[in-house]
This record gives C-alpha cells, sequence and structure tokens, in this order.
C-alpha cells in the first residue's frame, strides 16, 4: 500500500531580487495515519517551508514546486488552489506557533470554530454552535456553553493555543501540521497542549508532521524524526535511534543536550558553532562542511566536492563509514 503522505524529491525554490532560493533540496519522507513525524532543523533549514508547500500555502508568483506530495493517492504539487483551498480545513489542517494571528479578533470563539465545519460539512448554523462547543470541551475549556461566545482576547494564551487545536480539528482532517505549536507557552501548559495531541490522535487517526526546535517535544511526541539542514534530509530514523544514537556530525551539534532529556518538555536545541549555510549559494558537496568538525576524517576534499546521498530508511546523508560514525559517537559524543 502506498503511505498516507508521501513527499518525493520535493525541490521549492523562491526567486528573490539576489537570486533564486533553495529553501527546500530534494526532500523525501512518508507518513502514515495515526503516526506522528517530528521535523527538526535551524531556522532557514527548510522545515516551515516543506509544510507551506504541502499545504499550497506558498506564494505561487514568486514560488517553483518540483517533485511529488502525495496526499491519501491525491498529487497536491500541481494542484489548484481552489482544490487546496478545499483540502485545508478539511483533509489537512495546520496549528501555528501564534495563536493570535491565527484567531481573528473580531470574531468570537465559537463563530470562528463553526465557520470552517458549515463551509465544509455542510452543516446548519445551529449544528455547526454545537460542534463548536463539542470541540471546546474536547479541549479542555471550561465552561464551553458560555466561552463559545467569547471573544479571542478573553481567553489566556493556553486557552487560546486550545481553542486554535479545536479550530483546526474541527472537521477531522487526516493529516495535521503543527508548526512550532507550544513555542509560545510556559512548561507546564506546553504539556498539557501536547498530551491533548496525543490523546485526539489516538481517537481520530490523524497524522501529524511536528516542527519544533524543542527536543523534548520531540521525545515526548514523536513517532520518527527527520533532521533537516540547508533544504535537505541530513538524517533519519525512529524517535528512539535518532535520540539515542545520532549518526550525522550535524545532530550530533543539534542534540548537543540530549543527556538532558527527560520526560519533561522544554529542551532547547543546541547552538552549533558557524552559521547555516545561504540557501542563494548553497556550499558544494555536503552542506555542512563548511561548519563540519569532521571532514579530515573522511579524508581529501570529499566533502566539499562530493554530496552525501541519504538511504531510504534509518541512516544518514555523510561520507563517514558506518563505522566512523558509530565509534565517534561512542568516543567523543555519547554523553558520559
Ligand atoms: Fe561532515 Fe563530511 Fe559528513 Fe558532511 S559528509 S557531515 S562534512 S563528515
Ligand atoms: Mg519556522
Amino acid at each position: 500500500d502506498a503511505p498516507f503522505l508521501s513527499v518525493r524529491d520535493l525541490y521549492v525554490r523562491f526567486a528573490t531580487e539576489d537570486g533564486t532560493v533553495k529553501a527546500v533540496d530534494g526532500l523525501s519522507f512518508d507518513l502514515e495515519r495515526g503516526e506522528t513525524l517530528g521535523i527538526v532543523g535551524e531556522s532557514g533549514s527548510g522545515k516551515s517551508v516543506t509544510n507551506l508547500a504541502i499545504l499550497g500555502l506558498h506564494n505561487p508568483r514568486n514560488t517553483t514546486i518540483t517533485g511529488e506530495i502525495l496526499l491519501d493517492g491525491q498529487e497536491l504539487t500541481g494542484a489548484s488552489q481552489r482544490t487546496l483551498e478545499r483540502l485545508r480545513g478539511n483533509k489537512m489542517a495546520m496549528i501555528f506557533q501564534d495563536s493570535l494571528t491565527a484567531l481573528s479578533p473580531y470574531y468570537t470563539v465559537g463563530r470562528q470554530i463553526a465557520e470552517p465545519f458549515m463551509k465544509h460539512t455542510g452543516a446548519s448554523r445551529r449544528e455547526a454552535r454545537a460542534r463548536a462547543i463539542e470541540m471546546l470541551a474536547k479541549v479542555g475549556i471550561p465552561q464551553p456553553q458560555t466561552r463559545v461566545d467569547d471573544y479571542p482576547h478573553q481567553f489566556s494564551g493556553g486557552m487560546r493555543q486550545r481553542a486554535m487545536i479545536a479550530l483546526a480539528l474541527v472537521c477531522d482532517p487526516a493529516l495535521l501540521i503543527a508548526d512550532e505549536p507550544t513555542t509560545a507557552l510556559d512548561v507546564t501548559v506546553q504539556a498539557q497542549v501536547l498530551d491533548l495531541l496525543k490523546d485526539l490522535q489516538q481517537e481520530t487517526g490523524t497524522a501529524i508532521i511536528l516542527i519544533t526546535h524543542d527536543l523534548g517535544v520531540i521525545a515526548n511526541t514523536a513517532d520518527k524524526v527527520v533532521v533537516m539542514y540547508a533544504g535537505r534530509a541530513v538524517e533519519r530514523g525512529t524517535t528512539r535511534e535518532i535520540l539515542k544514537e545520532p549518526q550525522h556530525p550535524y545532530a550530533w551539534g543539534l542534540l548537543g543536550s540530549i543527556p538532558r532529556l527527560t520526560a519533561s518538555v522544554d529542551v532547547p536545541l543546541a547552538p552549533i558553532p558557524g552559521s547555516p549555510p545561504s540557501l542563494l549559494n548553497p556550499p558544494s558537496g555536503c552542506p555542512f562542511h563548511t561548519r563540519c568538525a569532521f571532514t579530515a576524517t573522511v579524508g581529501g576534499d570529499r566533502c566539499s566536492t562530493e554530496r552525501p546521498q541519504l538511504p531510504d530508511g534509518r541512516g544518514s546523508a555523510c561520507h563517514l563509514t558506518a563505522e566512523q560514525k558509530r565509534d565517534i559517537f561512542i568516543e567523543q559524543i555519547q554523553p558520559r
């Protein structure tokens, strides 16, 4: 069977005044129903752009997308804006970091949840209001029958984030894209919101793509992980594999905070010396070679001239041998 979501050789390019930005450079991954994929990487690694492309929310005037995005058998890269608009909010939904900009200040929370339900299901105003109340109850808003008529500013930050989840899930989307969904919340509320997402996922079988800077969030929520650098996937594996024995030098840098990984959330990625490369002129060969400490181990100029490929399944895009990766990790990287 084909995977529920299949992204194959995705390229996203923006035309700018200074030239073409290669924001996503040949990305592939699969996602099944009920599964959560974590995408990690520094800002500018292509995480958010990938998801805007899946949702069809890029600017078609300056953006070129090639490759394949198959959602439940439907091709999205060539789909019309109308088709994408129908799929958004219905088959796929999103949660962003900032619920203040996602919710309109001018309409009640209940109306904003009811509206897409009416639009996509043909429900009456009364049915949609009942559904909004049901959703607010589901995400743990107390007294949903009265709070349904509140405006967003009458909600706390945590409640707004819950309301945004209610809005995203009101039509039972099969795919949910969550871009830093808990970054703006304090740690306790973060944990609650993540638990809520997990519960709802178990109930509905929604597939989730979770973009985050936070390893605690990944450890608690994701089944599998893609590590992105300079618009490419450089490593993938199950969450356990990635956190226990990362293979790519970039992942070693990012995961510098592994020893403190516990059941709690709020474990930021470690800063890596140097800065992410320009995507106007990406480095030749391995894009990480300008910051990598292991180019001499590989030897010659291989790292700066030859692009390492990411194998299917578990693996990393790096010229080090499997044995070198293991030895370096055990001897130099692994927390003692
Ligand atoms: Fe470092 Fe070379 Fe591996 Fe790239 S291919 S991560 S530069 S060792
Ligand atoms: Mg982002």
